[in-house]
């Protein structure tokens, strides 16, 4: 009997241990990804995923071929799909990777009811779960959980791809890629995705080896949006491109300060122990002041956000960073603090547009990944960040050097000095005053936690 691999964000060959163990059972090997916008919910996948994905499947396709394989794609949900699959091929046994978002443990669920499935880790360092306190329970702040973790590394060492599949005799029905709609229509906005992005597992491989030379001197350059001192792996790591382990393996020699880049691999991995213990932390406030936080709502408010969403916002730094998202997918980190900050402090509108917002435009949006940060922005998380340190754009611009990014992003400004960029005392035509003040959104946001405090 063929044995099924089920991909889902783990769109590679190379140390991907679903199809290291198919390809070793001897059996013919029928690789399936199957698209389920339903089981979600919130969180279908937005546009700009949409379009990574696509290209994605497209290249592993391809690399499958090259190996005598190739990828069956088929719509719905997953247990009905496989099952169907079984009825077409005889196939009784699923191997996969394990996945932590909330849909994706039910959907293995229902797998496992009609098969032999087979979960195998490696797209986080440890598997999510297994990293406990001496007392057995889960951890809440990064830096105890960073230190346990550390303990179980390095990864093991990755798995080369296989150089051969063996196929079925007969090949299960597939969609057609092109039919599922997943690239823009008209308007075709992705024009600045295809400019920086590779999705696949051989643009993945460039960006580390690229960023490998780069590592040892990370923690100098990776505040600094104006350069490109981070290695752009996240929608790579998200998509399961490349596994954690063959990332870590490939720079942690590096010396230098490698060792606060391979903490961020670390934040990755925390943020899934996170969802694991708080599956709705995507929507849900673990704070509990903070469901009587006043979010303004309303046209004024409405008509904030979408100035924020458009990078309209009269502060040069978080207007960069948001069209920077709008047309690449992704945005400096340094610069998606402050623009949450931002937004959820000097605007007081509630933390979950924003994650929203992030959710359908970032190339890397992660369940995990997004939800930890925008609650770690907002102080409303299990983390030690609090509500009440309020980023300030215009110092922060000026500190990380933020100048040539501005310019880059925000065309309006680019002909001021570098003294006057940051916060330009005459706007040139065109660009808008600050939709609030520095100090009284300051002040706003304090009274507000307050009066949430005094309510909760
Ligand atoms: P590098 O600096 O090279 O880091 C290497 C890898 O470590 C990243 O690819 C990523 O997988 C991981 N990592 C780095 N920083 C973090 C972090 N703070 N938390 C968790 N993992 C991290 N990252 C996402 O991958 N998906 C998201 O949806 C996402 N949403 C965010 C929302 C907000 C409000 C903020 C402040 C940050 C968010 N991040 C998210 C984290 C971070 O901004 C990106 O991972 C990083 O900018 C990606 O660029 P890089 O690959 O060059 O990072």
């Amino acid at each position: 009997n063929p044995v099924i691999v089920w991909l889902r964000r783990d769109l590679r060959l190379a140390d991907q241990a679903a199809f290291h163990a198919a390809a070793q059972s001897g059996a013919p090997v029928i690789p399936v990804y199957v698209l389920d916008d339903e089981a979600p919910r919130h969180h279908r996948m937005g546009g700009a995923s949409r379009w990574w994905l696509h290209h994605s499947l497209s290249r592993l396709d391809a690399d499958l071929r090259a190996i005598g394989s190739r990828l069956v794609l088929r719509r719905g949900k997953a247990h009905e799909e496989l099952a169907a699959i079984r009825r077409e091929v005889g196939a009784r046994t699923v191997h996969c990777l394990a996945h932590y978002e909330p849909w994706w443990r039910n959907a293995e669920r229902a797998v496992a009811k009609h098969f032999q499935l087979v979960r195998h880790d490696g797209n986080y360092l440890a598997p999510p779960g297994t990293i406990l306190s001496g007392a057995g329970t889960p951890y809440r702040i990064y830096t105890p959980f960073w230190r346990a973790l550390s303990e179980r590394l390095p990864p093991p060492l990755p798995v080369a791809a296989p150089a051969h599949l063996p196929a079925p005799a007969n090949w299960p029905a597939s969609d057609a890629l092109e039919d599922w709609g997943l690239l823009p229509r008209a308007p075709d906005w992705a024009g600045g995705l295809r400019a920086m992005w590779s999705p696949g597992e051989g643009g993945a491989r460039e960006r580390l080896a690229d960023f490998a030379e780069a590592a040892a001197v990370y923690e100098q350059r990776r505040n600094l949006p104006a350069q490109e001192g981070t290695s752009l792996l996240s929608p790579h790591l998200h998509f399961g491109e490349i596994s954690p382990a063959a990332v870590w393996h490939a720079v942690a020699g590096a010396g230098g300060s490698v060792g606060t880049f391979l903490g961020e691999l670390g934040w990755r991995d925390y943020a899934q122990n996170v969802i694991l213990q708080f599956p709705d932390y995507a929507t849900r406030s673990a704070k509990a002041e903070f469901d009587h936080m006043p979010w303004r709502t309303g046209p004024e408010a409405e008509a904030d956000l979408a100035a924020w969403q458009q990078g309209r916002t009269g502060y040069p730094i978080v207007d960069a960073g948001m069209r920077q998202l709008w047309r690449t997918g992704w945005m400096h980190n340094r610069v998606r603090m402050l623009a949450a900050s931002f937004l959820i402090k000097h605007l007081m509108i509630d933390w979950r547009e924003g994650e929203r917002w992030f959710w359908d435009t970032l190339v890397d949006a992660d369940h995990g990944q997004n939800a930890v940060n925008w609650q770690w922005s907002a102080g409303s998380g299990v983390d030690a960040n609090i509500f009440s340190r309020i980023m300030a754009p215009l110092s922060q611009s000026v500190k990380f050097d933020a100048a040539g990014y501005i310019r880059q992003w925000v065309p309006e400004l680019a002909g001021l000095a570098d003294g006057e960029i940051h916060d330009p005392v005459v706007r040139p035509r065109g660009y808008p005053r600050p939709i609030v003040d520095h100090g009284a959104g300051r002040a706003r946001a304090l009274a507000a936690m307050v009066q949430a405090k005094g309510e909760a």
